[in-house]
């Protein structure tokens, strides 16, 4: 009987990281460790702080909990399920299927309208998704700003639109880097507001890489990495 017999895998954390190392070449044969021996999981609903000086390893983490970066050792698993030797495609869908993403400088396209933006995650897919883009961007309070661009949007606004599209394909995790590092701090409160809110509705899992205290008081922990090791939370 395997792990997986005992616990389907639907009951499995939506994403964990269990005894991860990361090593880059810094040049001239020397090494930097970004993370050393991290084991993480983040759970359905649940909101998790990440936060540590610059160069603690933050960013690392975020590329490794979004397959977009491979450990050096230690698993990534999704759902329960092992995500290395998979190819690069099986990363994409994966990604697509299973992760959100969310931004400090938003990174929508500048010529689309906030629901063509939203949209955009399933352009591959069969069907289509401006009806459920039209209704995330209600979600998130912009249903009078469906057919504004960016240019037309406050950085609120670009926030709201950037979480309505990470939500598109219905995530498990979402996983935000600075979510509110271009805003002011009430924008940047009602952000938190709604993300909170997202985690608690549809049992989404919240990664936010942060400096913001305000970030830490909305997230259920807060873990802190010093010199890529999780200190004691
Ligand atoms: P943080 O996001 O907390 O500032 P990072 O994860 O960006 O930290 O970096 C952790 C450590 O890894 C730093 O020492 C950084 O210089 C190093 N590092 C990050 N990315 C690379 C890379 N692509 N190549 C070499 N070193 C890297
Ligand atoms: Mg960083």
């Amino acid at each position: 009987m395997t792990a997986t017999d005992l616990h389907p895998v639907e009951l499995a954390p939506p994403l964990q990281l269990s005894d991860v190392t990361k090593r880059y070449d810094s040049g001239a044969g020397g090494e930097v460790v970004a993370l050393s021996h991290v084991d993480f999981t983040v759970a359905r609903g649940e909101v998790v702080a990440v936060v540590g000086p610059s160069g603690s390893g933050k960013s690392t983490m975020l590329n490794v909990l979004g397959l977009l970066d491979d450990p050096t050792s230690g698993r990534v698993e999704l759902r329960g399920q092992s995500t290395t030797g998979l190819t690069e495609v099986q990363r994409t869908d994966a990604r697509r299927e299973s992760l959100g993403f969310v931004f400090q400088d938003f990174h929508l396209l500048p010529t689309l309208t906030a629901v063509e933006n939203v949209r955009l995650p399933t352009a591959f897919l069969p069907g289509d998704a401006t009806g459920r883009a039209r209704d995330l961007l209600e979600r998130v309070g912009l249903g009078d700003r469906l057919d504004h661009t960016p240019d037309e949007l406050s950085g609120g606004q670009k926030q709201r639109v950037a979480i309505a599209r990470a939500l598109i394909n219905e995530p498990d995790v979402l996983l935000a880097d600075e979510p509110t590092g271009n805003l002011d701090r009430e924008t940047g409160t009602a952000i938190l507001e709604e993300i909170r809110r997202i985690a608690d509705e549809s049992a989404v899992g919240v990664v936010a890489v942060t400096h913001d205290d305000l970030v830490t008081e909305y997230a259920d922990r807060t873990v802190e990495l010093v010199d890529g090791v999780i200190q004691r939370e």
